[in-house]
């Protein structure tokens, strides 16, 4: 079932809007209104539960982000199959009905709410990541509306209580044997009634804007790592505070230094014969400048050198603590030789009267 469908808005739809489809779409469907109908029951109950999931924030970030999450694995409610008879399933049968929504409504809707918090990526160059940066970053955030301050009524004028329900958000019904409680058709659940809706928000209190954030990247910043920065999320509700800002930076590749955790990698390209008989090399650092590495005679392909404190600073510790440079080097061999060169190694080859892979066939046995 998709719950967009069932209250028959749109995936960008506002609060308001699914406030208003749910009022008129309930009233419609109200079993008081519709007596022994069962199509008309499920259906209500279907946009019941498609109200109480999309007019909580939270949770309906969580069913746009992953449906399959939201409803367990268990659920009934799988996205898309799911028909009349699986809702109640889904919400644990009809009698419970009134348990749910009475506890959505009491936490999520009556009282003060924390802001939602928001992830958003940074990309960083590598050097700014290598060696921090302050950046500002463009946060897409819900905020209280200025021009109402929030209450979502035209200025001048204010909210008032709902008279129905007195300020509860919820009725309670007798449907025989059980008693029904939900939430109040005449407010939609929000306990009180803007007569003259703010004309910039549209009377949901809350406006969608890109706020500019100033984020202090710290130097060492890896790539995937989370920035928290509490109280710069989306705006809380009734006076709740507001919700936390995630950074997560996203550093570019380098095409020569690779990451690994606090230390760098770096491949180093060594020719035969300084291998062989040992040489002091030029390796590159990162950040720029260069560092000198010692190779004994007779270094192996794939040696790895580790140069102290030339790697990343530890951006977790904040300590002034450096990872190191890692030089792992690759003995080169001479695609084309000139004549002397070859005259040289064939020179080498007989003097050195050695079978290389003589242990290979010892390994192996007879
Ligand atoms: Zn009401
Ligand atoms: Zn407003």
């Amino acid at each position: 079932m998709d719950l967009y469908k069932a209250l028959g808005v749109s995936k960008d739809a506002s609060q308001e809007e699914i406030r208003r489809s749910y009022r008129r779409l309930a009233r419609k469907y109200h079993p008081d209104a519709n007596p022994g109908d069962k199509k008309a029951e499920d259906r209500f109950k279907e946009i019941q539960h498609a109200y109480e999931v999309l007019s909580n924030p939270e949770k309906r970030r969580e069913y746009d982000e992953g449906p399959r999450t939201f409803f367990g694995t268990q659920g009934a409610g799988q996205p898309g199959g799911a028909g009349f008879e699986d809702i109640s399933d889904l919400l644990g049968g009809f009698g419970n009905l009134g348990d749910i929504f009475g506890r959505a409504t009491n936490t999520t809707q009556r009282t003060q709410t924390k802001g939602e918090n928001l992830t958003v990526n940074v990309r960083l160059s590598f050097n700014d990541a290598l060696n921090g940066v302050t950046t500002r970053i463009g946060v897409p955030v819900e905020e209280a509306c200025g021009e109402c301050r929030g209450t979502g009524a035209a200025p001048g004028t204010a909210p008032r209580t709902c008279p129905e329900c007195g300020g509860r958000g919820m009725q309670s019904r007798d449907q025989g044997f059980f008693a029904l409680s939900t939430p109040c058709l005449r407010c939609g659940g929000e306990g009180r009634i803007i007569e003259k809706p703010c004309k910039v928000c549209g009377g949901n209190g809350r406006v969608r804007r890109s706020r500019q954030v100033k984020v202090r990247i710290p130097a060492g910043a890896r790539d995937g790592m989370k920035v928290r920065i509490p109280g710069r999320g989306g705006a809380g509700r009734r006076g709740g505070p507001a919700g936390d800002l995630y950074v997560v930076t996203r550093v570019e590749e380098h095409p020569v230094f690779r990451r690994r955790g606090d230390d760098f990698v770096v491949e180093v390209p060594v020719s035969f014969a300084e291998a062989a008989l040992g040489a002091q090399i030029e390796v590159p650092r990162p950040g720029g400048g260069t560092v000198r590495v010692k190779l004994p005679a007779g270094t192996q392909d794939g040696k790895q050198f580790k140069v102290r404190g030339a790697g990343a600073p530890k951006a977790k510790k904040n300590s002034g603590e450096k990872g190191d440079l890692i030089v792992r080097v690759g003995v080169v061999v001479p695609k084309k030789l000139k004549r002397r060169e070859r005259e040289i190694l064939e020179a080498l080859a007989e003097a050195r009267d050695e079978d290389v892979r003589e242990d290979l066939f010892k390994k192996v046995g007879s």
